[in-house]
């Protein structure tokens, strides 16, 4: 069950990866990840989050890492008590970071990664209903765990979890967020979040000539996870296209959801736009093309 959806999983977590990897680039390429804690104390809640990954051998950097350890028996074993000093030592940071000046959430690192501009930031509030989460908890695997990660709430999971483990809470903690994201962005909060990033053309513009740079909204073509990615609705045409970006291309559309663009417009009826009137008419040496 796990595995199938780490397998599931995959390709969100591509997209954290590739976020981690520019931090690691940006920072050093140190072998060990522990000398890469030792040598960084800067308390920077993004670098956590690489230190988690890292902990859960994701980063691609670090892979060589996982191939050395691979290779011996005894060099795993090693591998396995360094990845447990590293999770104590990455939640020591938590701690410290917690009362310094840099107040980064998971949410706000979450929705400043690449690809994930479409997500607006669900209020702590919302999350802490558990009104709310209804039905969320069967939904989601470590549906606690990813839980209290959303929050940056303490949890000692990291000591006693596997990397395969870390890794999963990390990935579950993506979908409980896109899920929870689905349902917020319907309630009034959410849908004014929502209007700050259409306002902002977040969402892009309706790449059809004739729309004039008409800026869209998100949609899922599916409420069920994993069945479709998201979409761009653009409300001139009334049609939907692929994100310009393919790494929102790659967000699931369940955490948009079928209806709202269109209770958006309901809302803010003034938002909608006339229907595109020009269509663009195919021709050859001038003539319009005879229509059977
Ligand atoms: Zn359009």
């Amino acid at each position: 069950m796990y595995r199938d959806r780490e397998m599931r999983g995959g390709v969100d977590r591509k997209r954290i990866n590739e976020a981690l990897d520019k931090h690691l680039e940006k920072t050093s390429s140190n072998s060990s990840t522990s000398r890469f804690l030792n040598s960084n104390k800067e308390k920077d809640k993004d670098r956590e989050r690489l230190l988690i990954a890292s902990t859960s051998a994701a980063g691609s950097k670090l892979s060589h890492v996982d191939n050395r350890s691979g290779a011996s028996g005894a060099n795993s074993k090693n591998k396995a008590s360094e990845v447990a000093e590293e999770s104590e030592t990455d939640s020591e940071e938590s701690d410290v970071s917690g009362s310094d000046e840099d107040d980064t959430s998971w949410i706000s690192w979450f929705c400043n990664l690449r690809g994930n501009e479409f997500f607006c930031e669900v209020d702590d509030e919302y999350i802490q209903d558990d009104f709310n989460l209804c039905g969320l908890s069967s939904q989601v695997p470590y549906f606690d765990y990813a839980l209290d990660l959303i929050l940056d709430a303490e949890s000692s999971h990291g000591d006693m979890f596997t990397e395969e483990q870390n890794e999963l809470v990390e990935s579950a903690a993506e979908m409980l967020y896109g899920l929870i994201h689905v349902r917020y962005i319907l309630t009034t909060r959410g849908m004014s979040a929502m209007l700050e990033k259409y306002k902002n053309y977040d969402f892009g513009r309706c790449p059809r000539v004739y729309c004039c740079g008409q800026p869209c909204l998100p949609v899922g073509q599916s409420d069920i996870p994993r069945s479709s990615t998201v979409k761009i609705y653009c409300p001139k045409c009334e049609d939907i296209y692929y994100p310009r970006s393919k790494y929102q291309g790659n967000i699931d559309g369940a955490y948009f959801g079928t209806t709202f663009p269109h209770l958006f417009l309901m809302t803010y009826g003034h938002l909608k736009p006339q229907k595109a009137a020009q269509n663009y008419t195919p021709r050859v040496f001038g003539f319009k093309l005879h229509k059977p």
